[in-house]
């Protein structure tokens, strides 16, 4: 790494590892806002890879992931730059919560963020001018947290130039079955866009786990999260060794599908299907056992990701439906 990134407080140094934190606001109980940031120097020259964490701070299965990678590289023989930032939105996490507390923001809408306003504002702001800003490349993860569940799925945002090419590479790298073309958000402000669109950084945004898998499954997703990191790594050439054997790959486009009503939902298609158009994703009923709403497939697509919770409200995100593009 050229530049250098400053930490404000540092917790402790191992060898070639520094832990700390940086500041970027004064609460009132005289305590600081901070991100906690672990850097790695490797061994030889090389990219500067930033693997973040609960950008949503109820999305735990990349943190997970970081904390044990960091665990490793310190006493691993590795090229360029690791810096793991395991929990980015470190109040919202601290709360069990996916957005912030202090003002209410939801962290991943309102990027790049600006430092005269929010405190989450800030928060962007800060992280991008001075963490983001000195990597070559970006995972930024998230999940279903607490109330959806996810497939492992795999964003990045497409383009024609040069950066958007090494984006989808990256994300290919990641080696999950199911390519997100994140081309038709319904929503602004999203951390991995804004790295590659404001900073040219090839940025993905894996979702791995939720709540509804974490008594039998959190060990495994914090596993597919830990080897998608060693695989990129592998591909960008900081760690050696043979790349693994290529998953198939299915690209799609994501769709959120909404409920109308509020009530007791059933699913009706579940995680990784393949559904035909007009076929019954999913039911919802009121508190007398009546059905009031059915969701229909819009086309033939594959489902990623359902609420999880029994109770649905109007307008939720009710399944998380895909259109599968090659
Ligand atoms: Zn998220």
């Amino acid at each position: 790494m050229e530049k250098k990134l400053i930490l404000d407080d540092t917790v402790r140094t191992i060898g070639k590892r520094t832990d700390g934190y940086i500041n970027f606001g004064q609460k009132p109980d005289g305590s600081q806002f901070r991100i906690p940031v672990i850097v790695i120097e490797g061994d030889k020259d090389g990219p500067t890879l930033l693997v973040d964490a609960c950008t949503h701070g109820d999305e735990y299965e990349g943190a997970e992931a970081i904390i044990q990678m960091a665990d490793k590289l310190q006493t691993e023989t590795f090229a360029g730059t690791f810096i793991g930032v395991p929990a980015l939105n470190f109040e919202a996490f601290s709360c069990i919560s996916r957005v912030s507390l202090s003002d209410g923001f939801n962290l991943n809408r309102i990027f790049p963020g600006n430092k005269e306003t929010y405190i989450t504002h800030r928060l962007a702001y800060i992280y991008m001018e001075r963490v983001v800003e000195y990597a070559d490349f970006v995972i930024t993860f998230h999940g279903g947290g607490d109330v959806l569940h996810l497939e492992p799925i795999i964003g990045y945002l497409p383009g024609d130039d040069e950066i958007s090419r090494k984006t989808l590479e990256l994300a290919k790298a990641f080696n999950q079955k199911f390519i997100w073309r994140m081309q038709n958000l319904p929503f602004n402000g999203v951390s991995s866009i804004e790295y590659k669109n404001i900073l040219g950084i090839p940025s993905i945004l894996p979702e791995v786990g939720s709540h509804c898998g974490r008594l039998y499954d959190r060990e495994k997703n914090v596993k597919i999260c830990y080897d998608g990191i060693t695989n990129v790594m592998l591909a960008l050439k900081m760690l050696d060794g043979e790349l693994p054997v290529p998953v198939e790959k299915m690209h799609v486009e994501l769709h959120y599908l909404h409920s109308r009503n509020g009530g007791i939902q059933r699913l009706v298609k579940k995680k990784g299907e393949i559904v035909e158009e007009g076929e019954i994703l999913g039911e919802i009923y009121d508190v007398f056992g009546n059905k009031i709403e059915e969701l229909k497939a819009p086309y033939r697509g594959v489902v990623i990701g359902f609420w999880s919770v029994p109770v649905i409200r109007p307008g939720d995100w009710w399944y998380l439906y895909a259109k599968i593009l090659d």
